[in-house]
């Protein structure tokens, strides 16, 4: 059951044969690849993966077209099973699969061991889903009827996922989806495509039917079009920027398909003067830096009631000043590179920026290139304070270890700051009054709002669902994905001999 990753062994021991259709690994028609690199030490290549086009894609449609009637008409309890296993091969591989997530992406590799068992949990909940996919009874107006409200699996449906959460996030929509009793298409981040190669080769290791899951990784701009247009595919769900979201959204529904979108946020954290300050510290350190930043559900604003603001200032920043950067794979690192060159430069070029419209900076603000840090992608976990509302920084998404502190006069004023955002993907409060926590989850225009809590750190089983600027479409995770990934049937069922 365990899967060797390094060295590589088995049917897919060449990476560029990344292409997974109809349960055999394959390079692309076109025999093309592109290079993995390692954001902590850009030397090492972690391989070259398939770049699929859309030729590939038709291969993989036809492909789950034709598994997808045997796959829909498999007992859901049976398909279940299937889930379950393939948990458990994830479970045997954690380390390793944390290992390939931390050389690919970057964050450490505690982080990495946690996103892989999120999979592992995902899989189980999905499980567990399908022994509850029978759907109810509904009275009838008609003597002998019975009307049977249920579910049906949509057919060919297909999945595109960010380099940020390269296992946990293809794992939350291919599950649901294979639960509902649909074949997969997974377009997976081309900066991450490993990850990807090891969550279908789970899939594959436990048994599910070729055909039902198909791996294309291959350039965004030309296969998410192709996703979105072609007649087959009935369903997309993609993670991503807010700007491909849309643009996806737009394509796709105008053919008539059925698009669930999470996309970026702005989040707020707002610490009230009778917040527990270390634990504010704490959760504001989290919700900023871990994962380097780069999780649509970092903390990016810090709105403290002004009596505390002083001292919440002063202990944040010394907190962060004692953050431990470098090597993820490294145990005592807790802030890893960020994914790439141009990410790095985005980083660098958002707070110039954000002090040429008179921000200050507090702390970090650069790049770090001495010794071991020029090797790879690192920035300073960095504090901004003086923003201004309607500076670029207070408004757009910058996707690294960077935010921004304001200082408020009350709750009420907290609460227009914190909205003040075309995003609304999550928020947070910390206080000690009930009232002012439940006015502040009541005017939140978020999908996620946590209370002494980081803005990061969701669960499987509650719904994810951007407001504003940050989602389109219905909500991913918890039952939500599953009535995503299916649709309704009513049955009216007459027993002629019955009155
Ligand atoms: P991205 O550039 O939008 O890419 C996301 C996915 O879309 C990738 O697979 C990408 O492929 C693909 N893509 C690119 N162009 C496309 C197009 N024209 N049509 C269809 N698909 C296309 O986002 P990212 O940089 O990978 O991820 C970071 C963003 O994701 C941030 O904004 C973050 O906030 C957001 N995010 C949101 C959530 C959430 O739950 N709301 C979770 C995680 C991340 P290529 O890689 O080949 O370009």
């Amino acid at each position: 059951m365990t899967i060797e990753t390094a060295p590589r062994v088995g049917s897919w021991a060449r990476p560029e044969a990344s292409l997974f259709v109809h349960g055999d690994w394959r390079p692309a028609v076109s025999d093309r690849t592109s290079g993995n690199i390692n954001p902590t030490v850009n030397s090492d290549s972690v391989g070259d993966f398939t770049v699929a086009d859309t030729a590939d894609l038709e291969q993989a449609v036809q492909a789950a077209r034709a598994a997808s009637s045997a796959w829909a008409a498999t007992s859901p309890v049976l398909r279940a099973r299937t889930l379950t296993a393939i948990a458990r091969v994830i479970e045997a591989n954690v380390d390793n699969f944390a290992r390939d997530l931390t050389r690919e992406e970057g964050k450490t590799l505690r982080e990495a061991q946690g996103e892989v068992r999120r999979a592992v949990q995902v899989f189980d909940f999905y499980a567990g889903a399908g022994h509850r996919l029978g759907g109810h009874l509904l009275p009838s107006e008609r003597p002998g009827f019975r009307i049977e409200n249920r579910r049906a699996p949509l057919g060919v449906v297909a999945a595109i996922t960010p380099w940020n959460f390269p296992f946990a996030i293809p794992a939350w929509k291919v599950a649901p989806a294979l639960i509902s009793g649909n074949a997969v298409i997974l377009k997976p981040a081309s900066q991450t495509p490993m990850s990807a190669v090891n969550l279908v080769r789970a899939c594959e290791e436990a048994g599910l039917p070729p055909g039902v899951l198909n791996l294309v990784p291959g350039a965004g701009n030309e296969l998410g079009s192709a996703i979105a247009r072609h007649p087959a595919i009935a369903a997309i769900s993609f993670t991503g920027s807010t700007e491909v979201g849309r643009a996806l959204f737009q394509t796709a529904s105008a053919a008539f398909k059925r698009v669930q979108t999470e996309m970026g946020g702005h989040n707020p954290m707002v610490v009230l003067a009778d917040a527990a300050l270390e634990d504010a510290v704490n959760i504001a350190v989290e919700g900023a830096f871990f994962s380097t930043g780069q999780k649509c559900t970092a903390t990016r604003r810090i709105i403290v009631e002004e009596p505390l603001y002083e001292s919440f200032l002063e202990r944040f920043v010394a907190a962060t000043r004692g953050l431990k950067v470098g090597d993820p794979m490294d145990a005592l690192t807790q802030i890893g590179p960020v994914i790439s060159s141009s990410q790095l430069a985005l980083d660098e070029e958002a707070v110039v920026r954000a002090t040429g419209q008179g921000a200050t900076v507090i702390t970090g603000g650069k790049r770090l290139e001495d010794g071991p840090f020029g090797r790879g992608w690192f920035f300073e976990p960095t504090i901004l304070t003086d923003v201004r509302p309607e500076f670029d920084i207070a408004q757009k998404e910058a996707f690294g270890p960077i935010v921004s502190v304001f200082k408020v006069g009350a709750l009420d004023e907290a609460i227009d700051l914190a909205n003040d955002s075309d995003y609304g993907l999550s928020a947070s409060i910390c206080t000690r009054d009930l009232e002012s926590a439940e006015r502040f989850i009541r005017s939140s225009r978020s999908g996620v709002v946590a209370v002494n809590a980081p803005t990061a750190g969701i669960e499987v089983q509650a719904p994810l669902h951007g407001a504003k600027g940050s989602g389109l479409g219905p909500p991913e995770q918890g039952d939500e994905a599953v009535e995503f990934f299916s649709e309704a049937k009513a049955v009216y069922m007459r027993f002629a001999g019955l009155a």
